[in-house]
């Protein structure tokens, strides 16, 4: 769990919010999965040392700048521009907290949906009845429902390493590396282009180049590799990630189809899947953006409170019926 650091872009204020979010609802809910040993950020030139000052106003509150001489743990071609070191930069123990999480919640494991139907003002999946649905189903192809949203996949790598090296924090650059805990450490990296993505192929090479790339930050000579894990992170065209009411996408453009051709239409006349809603598109950030967009969806549905128009389905299908447009 890291901070955005050096912009000044609306997505960097709101995953910063949503960071400050998300460690307190973490630390008061969950404190026995949460790894806090702070992240250090390390700049990449010159030129990011006088921008990130510059926006240092969009960072969580608890920060500090630290030059060459105070991380001098870091190799000294890697630590030359300092970093920005945040104290609640986290290593969250993710299936930890989620099984802790699901603890007196009902679930039923291993069901693959294939249908939704509505029946009676009611959805039923198999022999369970539900008056709603939250559709939380990352970047699946199996809802039409969630075809408007127009999700893509960023593939990442995590590695398990055991070594001797210590680490004192979480450390992040191109790629990120976990402080060292009982002889292990996790190194972490977006690093494959989607467009080398294909389900056949072997990524050993990319394996190999994250642990080059650790290695020139921190040295770490004899290590064995424990586990490899490589998934898909779903995310949204504007890496906002996405909340709210789900749209029936094709309804709605055969009632208003000049929507395509830019029309603007308020977003109360559009046709929904009966209380059904959204919540995906976390991108590479899930644990980061989850519990503040969760929030947001549950303050909507319970308390009628209005979704920001960039957390929003709205926007979205927008960009979704201006595609249609032939
Ligand atoms: C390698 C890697 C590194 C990561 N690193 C970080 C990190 O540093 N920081 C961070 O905050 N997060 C990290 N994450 C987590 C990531 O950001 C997201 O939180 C994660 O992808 C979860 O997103 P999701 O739940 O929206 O979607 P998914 O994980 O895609 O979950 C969707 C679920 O829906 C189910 N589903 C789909 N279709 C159906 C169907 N028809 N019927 C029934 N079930 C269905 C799937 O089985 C799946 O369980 C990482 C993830 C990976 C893979």
């Amino acid at each position: 769990m890291s901070p955005k650091i050096c912009s000044d872009s609306l997505y960097t204020v709101f995953v910063n919010e949503a960071f400050e979010f998300s460690i307190k609802f973490y630390k008061d809910n969950f404190p026995e999965f949460l790894e806090q040993k702070g992240i250090l950020r390390l700049l990449k030139s010159a030129k990011d040392i006088e921008k990130c000052k510059l926006c240092e106003g969009n960072l969580p509150k608890k920060f500090k700048y630290l030059n060459q001489d105070e991380i001098s743990f870091v190799k000294k071609n890697e630590s030359r521009f300092g970093g920005y070191f945040f104290e609640d930069g986290a290593i969250i123990d993710s299936a930890g907290l989620i099984k802790k999480m699901l603890e007196n919640i009902k679930v039923v494991e291993g069901l693959h949906v294939e249908h939704l139907d509505f029946i009676d003002n009611t959805y039923v999946i198999e022999n369970i009845k539900a008056k709603g649905v939250i559709l939380c189903a990352g970047n699946s192809k199996d809802f039409e429902q969630l075809e408007f949203c127009m999700l893509k996949n960023i593939y990442g790598h995590r590695l398990d390493i055991k070594t001797h090296m210590k680490l004192p924090f979480h450390l992040h650059k191109s790629c990120s590396i976990s402080a060292d805990k009982n002889g292990m450490i996790h190194i972490g990296a977006t690093h494959i282009p989607n467009h080398k993505y294909s389900d056949s192929k072997s990524y050993e090479e990319y394996v190999g180049q994250m642990i080059t790339l650790a290695k020139s930050y921190v040295g770490f000579d004899s290590f064995e590799v424990e586990k490899i894990h490589f998934g898909a992170r779903n995310s949204t065209l504007d890496f906002f990630p996405v909340a709210g009411k789900a749209i029936n996408a094709k309804e709605t453009l055969k009632k208003y189809p000049y929507i395509k051709n830019g029309s603007l239409v308020p977003k109360e006349k559009y046709i929904y899947h009966p209380n059904m809603y959204i919540l995906s598109g976390v991108g590479a950030r899930g644990f980061v953006l989850a519990p503040k967009i969760a929030e947001i969806l549950t303050q909507n549905i319970c308390n009628n409170i209005v979704i920001s128009k960039k957390i929003d389905t709205q926007r979205l299908f927008i960009k979704f019926a201006k595609k249609q447009f032939i």
